[in-house]
């Protein structure tokens, strides 16, 4: 099958063309709407396109057999990946509120693309979906439920594409079902976020009504007192803007790219030291947090950019962990092996390379051959 998966953002357009799940062009427009960048969607999708077909896979975009959108929101309504028609694109546009930005531009793509190849099937997949599986008890905050059942706050996380596409890999690499396996997975890359999955359904995750609570991520804090955006706002400051934008790595040391932040780490920095050891200490409490939900762990899975690339991070993330069962091989680590963890080690410590839109075309697939059945 020939699948075009599209992740619009409110300034960008990734593309990625997967022809027999091979992919066969891809790439990025930026600065979407800016002044002297690209005007729209449209303008940006007609660049991509010249892309798509340069690579002969497609003459035109109408030959494609379906197009997978990558969905940040999809509140309670989606647990599961969903064709697009005009009562998904209805319930799309109510579930604007919850993420504004996000969602908003995902629509755009979709109506755009609509206009552009109106007979191709579209799927939405949401970052939401895999969390849907979350009792109660994980996803309620302790506030009135009212507030709940009138302006849906609760957990929703985020990252479920990922989450889920790594938890699989890791059951192949483990040679066992992932119905009989608990792993914790982190997805560390500018954002971030810990996921506990108990039989291939994701049980508690770090992130929560918003991708701003959890683990400290590149410009957001993550974790923090509940009461200190008001006291923010009380203070004249917006708030919204200095916790997602101007904090995390960012806020700590001036630097939201990790590998600047270990660099100056490295040549003595202080801001960048302690930046990295809040970082860690963030992701160790939730590894503590899981392995406790979880009460056995066969494995941890580090992906995303940082937890693929960086053996630093992730050496520090396990250091004293070793009592709890997880044992890295140092040398392992530094020489980026997927296994990791020593010989003794009774979780099974892995790195596996994330791929959100190469699982989005899988599902845009499946559903695809479900509809036809
Ligand atoms: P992502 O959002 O998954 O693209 O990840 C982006 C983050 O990964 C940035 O903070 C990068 O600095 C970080 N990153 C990429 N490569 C490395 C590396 N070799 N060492 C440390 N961090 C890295």
């Amino acid at each position: 099958m020939k699948i075009l998966v599209l992740n619009a953002g409110s300034s960008s357009l990734k593309y990625r063309l997967f022809s027999n799940r091979e992919e066969a062009a891809g790439g990025v427009v930026e600065r979407i709407g800016e002044p002297e960048g690209v005007k729209d969607h449209m303008e940006a999708l007609k660049i991509a396109e010249r892309e798509i077909l340069s690579s002969g896979i497609v003459k035109r975009f109408g030959d494609l057999d379906g197009v997978g959108h990558r969905v940040v929101h999809g509140g309670e309504r989606f647990s599961r990946a969903a064709l697009i028609d005009s009562s998904v694109l209805e319930a799309l546009k109510e579930l604007v509120s919850l993420a504004p930005l996000h969602n908003r531009a995902n629509i755009e793509g979709i109506e755009t693309m609509k206009k552009l190849a109106p007979g191709v099937a579209q799927v939405a997949v949401f970052d939401t979906a895999f969390h849907q599986s979350l009792s109660e008890e994980a996803f309620l905050y302790a506030v009135p439920i009212e507030i709940y059942r009138e302006f849906g706050v609760r957990r929703y996380g985020f990252h479920g594409t990922s989450h889920l596409y790594v938890a699989k890999e890791a059951a192949k690499l483990l040679g066992a079902p992932l119905k009989e396996l608990n792993i914790i997975t982190l997805h560390l890359g500018n954002g971030a976020s810990a996921c506990a999955i108990e039989g291939g359904r994701s049980v508690d995750t770090s992130m929560g009504f918003t991708p701003l609570e959890g683990l400290v991520m590149g410009t957001r804090c993550g974790d923090l007192d509940p009461h200190i955006p008001l006291f923010l706002q009380e203070k004249g400051l917006d708030a919204a803007k200095i916790l997602n934008s101007e904090s995390g790595l960012k806020g700590l040391c001036g630097r939201n790219d990790m590998r600047e932040v270990e660099r100056m780490a490295q040549e003595g920095d202080e801001k960048a030291i302690l930046a990295l050891k809040i970082f860690v200490r963030r992701v160790k409490k939730y590894i503590g947090a899981y392995n406790a939900i979880l009460g056995r762990v066969d494995a941890l899975v580090f992906t995303a950019g940082i937890g693929e690339n960086s053996p630093l991070v992730r050496s520090l993330c396990c250091e004293g962990l070793e009592g709890l069962g997880f044992v890295l091989d140092e040398e392992r680590n530094r020489n980026l092996r997927s296994v990791v963890s020593s010989h003794e080690s009774s979780v099974k410590i892995l790195v596996i390379q994330t791929d959100e839109e190469l699982d989005i075309a899988l599902q845009t697939e499946a559903l695809l051959r479900e509809d036809r059945l």
